[in-house]
């Protein structure tokens, strides 16, 4: 079970959270010439990105100094290429850019963590060897084609249609709209219904020069607004059997790892992005005077910097965690990758918020960074999963996999008469697991690990996590299968989950720091304190919501507020 499935069924597992990984020396060389060169390059840049936001596109010039530096082949292998950095080194390179903009490190992420992931995790060696190099080189840009108009978060209801000739060929037919890179890739991953295999999905590669290939105009959008994004259509386009990824049918899969694995890209930008919203926040309350003082010695001021502090603490902390698990190679992390993303696209419109209000007035004008951030990292609580989407997803896995266990134990309990050691072993499991949720005794214990300022965060962690367990199993056996259609409900298991898994990613990182001499290492601590606190009154709120909530209120309400098709009460 993964790390976070098994929080679900009552268990920490230490040893996937402790210690804290480190990045390997590896990507450290890489990383140290890499960072240093994004700097440069990108602070000459620093005046022309507002000016570029507003006309909605990067030039020509500028993509081909990306290529230049080398930021279309970070995680391809040395051998294709690249520079073979692992996840966690590609995070870091993405926070890196981030801190100057957007628009760019989406630009170099939609090509990396999805446009050309599927061909990275699921290529031939021949698929590899003829696409890769010119991938690495950025001679060939890469886009991830799977949103159709009557298919967003339902990726498996595409209607784009991929029809076998009789030499084996595909012909290609639909539509993608609100593709990043569409307007500059030269390679895109395509996701298409085929007639055979009762209208299964198959990811397809597909080369933008090809005919019958074409895409529309450049999306006037909110924000990252000098990234590309366009529509890719597909007329009557010839696709050689060898192009399809991985194997026909097998498309829906395909999606699901790249976006999964993909998903530690965004992360890290969204930490990149907090960064210098945390500078920009620190600057200006020093710098902005009212009332004979700086604004910065005001505690309403202060508290939103800490806060920002312990926000981007927190989401550096699990997205470098779940980089790690997929650098490990572990089978299993797509709940984990799932939370690091819901978690940091939230934190980072958080701390967009709080720093365009620090700065207040001045935030609101243009000619300031604030609006560009507030707009620019609002998108990310929509793509890759949006994050209802993926809260939905987050609480049903670990309640699937719990489910599983209870069924277990209803054929356990018969086999008992049949075959009683097999049975016993099971039956013990599950009374262990019971007993935890009413006594604490017995739960796993990861104090020892734990410096002893952080003792109370890690009891709220252990407290929490039975009670995760207890809620988990009360309302499977209060709904059933139905739990599925429990949204409300299932916010709060997951809402309870991501505190959970972040705190106990934030708890390892502050140990791991703890022992480090100076300042920083002390204040990590007390950001884990902070943080597990305040998870505490979350999750406590959650846990107490299970049971007693206004949840058939609201879903009344939502009925007669759609039935009016508008707010219906008016001062008369
Ligand atoms: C700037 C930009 C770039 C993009 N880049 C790409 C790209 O490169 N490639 C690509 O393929 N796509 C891309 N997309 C598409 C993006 O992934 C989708 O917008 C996203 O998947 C959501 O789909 P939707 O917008 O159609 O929303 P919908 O699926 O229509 O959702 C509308 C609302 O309903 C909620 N909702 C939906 N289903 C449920 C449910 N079962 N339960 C509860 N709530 C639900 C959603 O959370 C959302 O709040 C991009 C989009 C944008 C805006």
């Amino acid at each position: 079970m993964s790390v976070v499935k098994s929080l679900m069924a009552g268990r920490i597992i230490e040893d996937d959270l402790f210690p804290y990984p480190k990045l390997a020396d590896k990507d450290r060389e890489v990383l140290g010439m890499m960072i240093e060169a994004i700097d440069q390059f990108l602070a000459s840049h620093q005046s022309d990105f507002k000016r570029w936001d507003r006309e909605g596109a990067q030039p020509a010039e500028f993509i081909q100094g990306l290529r230049d530096l080398g930021l279309f082949g970070l995680i391809i292998p040395e051998e294709h290429g690249g520079l073979g950095l692992s996840n966690a080194g590609y995070a870091r390179v993405l926070s890196q850019s981030s801190r100057y903009d957007s628009s760019v490190s989406l630009t170099i992420g939609a090509h990396s963590s999805i446009g050309m992931k599927g061909l990275l995790l699921f290529g031939t060696p021949e698929q590899r060897a003829r696409y890769l190099p010119k991938l690495a080189s950025g001679e060939m840009i890469a886009a991830f084609c799977l949103t159709e108009a009557g298919a967003g978060s339902d990726a498996a209801s595409i209607r784009t249609r991929a029809e076998q000739s009789a030499d084996g060929s595909w012909i290609l037919n639909g539509e993608k709209i609100w593709i990043t890179n569409g307007g500059i890739a030269d390679l895109y991953t395509v996701f298409a219904r085929t007639a055979s295999e009762a209208g299964k999905i198959t990811a397809f590669m597909v080369e933008a020069a090809w005919p019958g290939v074409s895409h529309g105009h450049h999306e006037d959008k909110m924000g990252i607004r000098a990234s590309s994004t366009t529509t890719v259509s597909f007329l009557d386009v010839k696709v050689p059997p060898q192009n399809v990824l991985d194997a026909e049918g097998k498309g829906f899969k395909v999606a699901m790892a790249i976006l999964n694995n993909g998903r530690t890209g965004l992360g890290g930008g969204a930490v990149g992005g907090m960064k210098t919203l945390i500078a920009l926040a620190t600057q200006q309350a020093l710098a902005r005077k009212q009332f004979g003082e700086p604004i910065a010695t005001y505690g309403l001021i202060r508290e939103k910097i800490a806060q920002m502090a312990v926000e981007c603490f927190a989401a550096e902390s699990v997205v470098w965690m779940v980089a790690h698990y997929i650098d490990a190679g572990f089978d299993d992390y797509s709940v984990e990758a799932a939370i690091s993303k819901v978690y940091a696209s939230e934190a980072i419109q958080r701390a967009a918020y709080e720093a365009l209000q620090i700065a207040a007035g001045a935030g609101f004008m243009r000619n300031l960074p604030y609006e560009q951030a507030v707009r620019d990292c609002r998108i990310l609580s929509i793509f890759e999963g949006t994050n209802e989407v993926l809260r939905l997803y987050i609480a049903l896995s670990g309640l699937k996999e719990l489910g599983k266990s209870l069924a277990e134990l209803r054929t356990a309990v018969d086999e008992i008469f049949n075959n009683p050691i097999k049975g016993f072993g099971v039956l013990t499991d599950y009374a262990e697991r019971r007993l935890t949720h009413v006594t604490g005794v017995g739960r796993d214990k990861i104090v020892g690990k734990i410096p002893s300022a952080l003792r109370e965060a890690t009891s709220i962690y252990e407290k929490y996590t039975v009670e995760l367990a207890k809620a988990s199993d009360f309302l499977l056996r209060k709904y059933g299968k139905s739990i599925a259609g429990r949204q409300h409900a299932l916010k709060r298991v997951a809402d309870m989950t991501i505190d959970l898994f972040v705190g106990l990613c934030v708890l390892s990182r502050a140990t791991s720091l703890a022992t480090e001499a100076g300042d920083a290492g002390k204040r990590a601590v007390g950001i884990a304190h902070a943080f597990a606190r305040q998870a505490k009154r979350r999750m406590a709120n959650n846990v107490r919501r299970i049971e007693r909530n206004e949840d058939e209120e609201m879903e009344l309400l939502a009925g007669f507020v759609l039935d009016s098709g508008s707010y219906p009460w008016d001062i008369d």
